[in-house]
């Protein structure tokens, strides 16, 4: 059963404004508590830990450019080998990440950056 002057009183309350109907604060998307992941700067050959990658763009805090996600499994290979952070570079630029954490696959990324082409060509086949 309707209760049509409540309905007409409320349709006034709303249009007079002071009946304000919060809408309900949707939940972040991200729930839990943040945590940081691993990026890095391929210029600066340097890895900082940031908030996720949903946060927003990062910037390196020393050359400020732009700090690339790695991912929760990535461990930076020294500064100085700069063989290992191309390859590492090569691998980001086509899509890869070091996003293992709680996979059961680990990453099997060759070790070397001689066989990075041979990795590529055998995921393409
Ligand atoms: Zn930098």
């Amino acid at each position: 059963m309707v209760n049509h002057e409540k309905l007409r009183r409320m349709e006034l309350r709303k249009t007079s404004g002071t009946r304000n109907i919060n809408r309900p604060i949707p939940p972040p998307s991200h729930r839990g508590p943040r945590y940081l992941v691993a990026h890095a700067c391929f210029t600066c050959r340097k890895s900082f830990k940031v908030p996720g990658k949903d946060i927003g763009s990062n910037l390196c805090p020393e050359c400020r450019g732009d700090l690339v996600f790695m991912g929760r499994a990535f461990k930076a290979p020294k500064q100085s080998n700069k063989r290992e952070w191309r390859k590492i570079q090569a691998l980001i630029e086509r899509g890869y990440n070091f996003n293992a954490y709680r996979q059961s696959n680990p990453l099997n990324y060759p070790k070397n950056l001689a066989d990075l082409k041979a990795f590529f060509s055998e995921i393409a086949d």
